[in-house]
């Protein structure tokens, strides 16, 4: 944890002017080793939960609102909580917060005002999905012990980014947060919303690479990404008749209809449909200890995101293809949402080092940026630390 809890128990004092003393809860960012923009296609996803997380510092207070404090964009943002069930969107952060509290309350939660100290090392809009930390962190600060079954959790969290923040997302975020595990990454079916551990080979060191880049276009073209795959569904229908989503296709079918598509929703078909697939593979050649074949699945996924998806970036495809020239990097994709962001590597730790200087040599010298690293361990999910 790179902050204490005495230190944020120090700047909840501070900020809010309070001698409270408040709980913390943690919720990690993630980060996605397979299985691309899937989950809204109730498809098969392979996420690790981070050590990097969103940690809220919350007590109740005297007033009659929810105040929340961001350290990271140190603003200070008031709602008081009988408004809170007809809150409108704000389009700023606060957004992410509000829409979990609004929807807490509109399923029977009632709220205590309460002060809320924010504190992420999740880096932001990096495909490392900071806003699912921070939404079920909240959700876990404003439930305050109250039970609630985590997938009810997890989807409510989802509800909020869809239909308050205006982000049409998938389940992934949100439930890796809430289910991810130490030591393994899980595989979880989007559609029925369970998971399987898979355990990764030792002595492959996971490491993400921030392009420090995020396109401006990435939230329409998300929700572009959502209507073209509800468009291929539909085209797919006239050969699989009855099909809920693209999960229902298999390769072989889709392999023999494909020529009957039109262009565009054939290629984000055949992104989905090999991706989900490409789990399964992913998952099997984890358990057998094959970082070669995981590597392989790599690179496959990433030209799929390339091509077919089309979300990736000049500065992403850089970072992929520079690093999988390298010594001792069995694989690299981008990862998360798209259009920048992170890309997520599989490096023999021995090499990890040369790894760090020579991209960071390459990508400073090709796009005049300096890339961060994070060592990606696997992490535990949400809980109450103190
Ligand atoms: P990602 O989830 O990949 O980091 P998103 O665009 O989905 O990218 O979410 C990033 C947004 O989440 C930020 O722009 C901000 O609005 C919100 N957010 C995340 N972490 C914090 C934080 N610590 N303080 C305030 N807002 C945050
Ligand atoms: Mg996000």
């Amino acid at each position: 944890m790179a902050v204490t809890p005495r230190e944020l128990e120090s700047e909840f004092r501070q900020i809010f002017k309070s001698c409270a003393q408040p709980a913390i809860y943690r919720a990690p960012g993630r980060v996605n080793l397979m299985g691309e923009h899937t989950d809204y296609n109730q498809g098969l996803v392979c996420p690790i939960a981070l050590e990097m997380a969103c940690y809220i510092a919350v007590a109740p207070a005297q007033h009659d609102a929810l105040r929340i404090h961001s350290a990271e964009l140190g603003e200070t943002r008031e709602f008081p909580i009988a408004k809170i069930a007809d809150a409108e969107p704000q389009r700023n952060w606060t957004d992410y917060v509000v829409g979990v509290a609004r929807l807490l309350v509109r399923n029977g939660v009632a709220l205590t005002p309460s002060d809320l100290y924010i504190h992420s090392d999740v880096p932001r809009g990096s495909g490392l999905s900071s806003s699912a930390a921070l939404e079920v962190s909240a959700s876990l600060s404003l439930l305050a012990g109250r039970p609630m079954d985590r997938r009810e959790i997890a989807q409510l969290c989802r509800r909020a980014e869809s239909e308050f923040v205006g982000m049409p997302c998938g389940i992934m975020d949100q439930y890796t947060s809430l289910f991810g595990t130490e030591g393994a990454a899980i595989q979880i079916d989007c559609r029925n919303l369970t998971h399987i551990e898979v355990k990764l080979p030792a002595g492959l060191q996971v490491i993400a690479v921030n392009s420090m880049v995020k396109h401006e276009l990435a939230s329409s073209a998300y929700s572009q990404r959502v209507a073209e795959c509800a468009q291929a569904v539909s085209e797919l229908r006239a050969f699989q008749p009855g099909i809920a989503s693209l999960r229902d296709v298999s390769v072989k079918v889709f392999e023999e209809v494909q020529d009957s598509l039109s262009p565009v929703p054939r290629k984000r078909a055949r992104h989905i449909i090999t991706d989900i697939a490409r789990v399964l593979d992913f998952a099997a050649a984890a358990r057998a200890n094959d970082v070669r074949e995981m590597g392989r699945l790599f690179i496959a996924a990433h030209r799929s995101m390339q091509y077919d998806y089309e979300i990736t970036s000049d500065e992403i495809d850089f970072l992929v293809d520079t690093a999988i020239k390298m010594k001792g990097v069995y694989g690299a994709r981008m990862t998360g949402g798209g259009f920048g962001g992170c890309t997520v590597n599989l490096v023999d730790p021995n090499f990890a080092e040369d790894f760090a200087e020579q991209i960071t040599a390459a990508y400073r010298k090709r796009h005049g940026k300096t890339p961060l690293f994070y060592d990606c361990q696997p992490g535990a999910s949400a809980s109450r630390v103190k």
